[in-house]
């Protein structure tokens, strides 16, 4: 069995509050909620990082942002939030399995700190 928490939860083998969920990809609830919405989307099939992806991966990632607006949209963002995916530890990425934060429901800066 995988070690990826993010591979197990894909699986169901883990709990997760979802949001959306296709053969391709996952939307759930961040367990730690940096803003009112804080969503991750992740693909199904594992991959590291953003630094991992290739060729091969294009189909999911273009998956995940083509079902994006509507995930934001069921989530009474209306076209205002934020993605980002923290790529390697100095980054800030702890699980080490690609995924993008949706955050949305309050302003945001731009503090990188
Ligand atoms: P990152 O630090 O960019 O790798 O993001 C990982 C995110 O996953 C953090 O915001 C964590 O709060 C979140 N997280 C870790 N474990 C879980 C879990 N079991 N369910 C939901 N979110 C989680
Ligand atoms: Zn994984």
């Amino acid at each position: 069995m995988t070690d990826c928490i993010f591979c197990r939860i894909a699986e169901g083998v883990l709990p997760s509050k979802k949001v959306y969920e296709d053969d391709r990809m996952l939307a759930f609830w961040d367990l730690n909620p940096k803003c009112p919405v804080h969503v991750l989307l992740i693909p199904k099939a594992h991959v590291d990082s953003l630094a991992a992806v290739g060729e091969g991966h294009t189909a999911d990632i273009a998956h995940i942002f083509a079902k994006l607006p509507a995930i934001a949209d069921s989530l009474g963002l209306g076209g205002q939030f934020r993605v980002v995916s923290n790529c390697g530890e100095s980054a800030g990425q702890t699980v080490k399995h690609l995924h993008f934060h949706l955050l949305g429901g309050r302003e945001m800066g731009l503090d990188l700190g």
